[in-house]
């Protein structure tokens, strides 16, 4: 598996609205779109940063991964996601390497990247997201 960089961090907020402004009037960062991704109950503010972007993700439902996330740890980062050339190659390899995966298969991530993530059991407790962009 060939690991190209970090793509993004995940963060979770209550309220983008409420986030925004510390990362992009303290930290200067510019917000560059907002995606809700429905399948994931989540909407995904993007900022660039160098060569990887912050990525703050709201919930759009009380019972969406996010929602659940910050019920159970408040609000913070919440996944890290790795750029790898192919995704279906990473999957594999991470199954030979005898990672649990939260997805066998790839589906659909915000920025239309194609994402999967392990299971943070087998990751030391962080959740980790294969992620593959044109
Ligand atoms: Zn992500």
């Amino acid at each position: 598996m060939k690991t190209l960089k970090l793509d993004h961090i995940g963060i979770a907020v209550k309220d983008l609205d409420e986030a925004l402004p510390f990362w992009q009037e303290v930290m200067g960062l510019e917000l560059v779109g907002t995606e809700v991704v429905e399948e994931q109950k989540v909407k995904v503010a993007f900022l660039p940063v160098g060569d990887t972007e912050i990525e703050l993700l709201e919930s759009t439902a009380e019972d969406g991964p996010i929602a659940r996330f910050i019920e159970r740890n408040g609000e913070g980062i919440q996944h890290l996601a790795f750029r790898v050339e192919n995704i279906e190659e990473g999957i594999a390899f991470m199954k030979e390497k005898g990672m649990r995966m939260i997805d066998e298969k790839p589906r659909y991530g915000a920025g239309g990247a194609k994402i999967a993530f392990l299971h943070p059991k087998s990751s030391k407790g962080i959740l980790v997201e294969l992620s593959e962009r044109e």
